[in-house]
């Protein structure tokens, strides 16, 4: 049994936080376990920052669990 990593807490944990939208600065929610999320205000796409760990830690799979893992992969 290895220790989560604290990288993935806000993956196995969402939390939700706003984003100002770069193109019209609508206030977007968005849910810490979300790669992406369209902004409803303009269609901008904005990009979390969630996959940090998981592109290059090898327990990510184990961690987050599989289903999540091919989620934010894209695998
Ligand atoms: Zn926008």
């Amino acid at each position: 049994m290895f220790s989560k990593c604290p990288g993935a807490a806000n993956i196995r944990r969402p939390t939700i936080k706003t984003k100002d939208c770069p193109e019209c600065a609508y206030e977007v929610e968005v849910f810490s376990d979300e790669v992406q999320v369209k902004c409803p205000g303009c269609g901008f796409i904005i990009y979390n920052n969630v996959q940090s760990c998981i592109q290059w830690c090898r327990y990510a799979i184990e961690c987050v669990g599989e289903d999540k893992y091919k989620e934010l992969t894209g695998n």
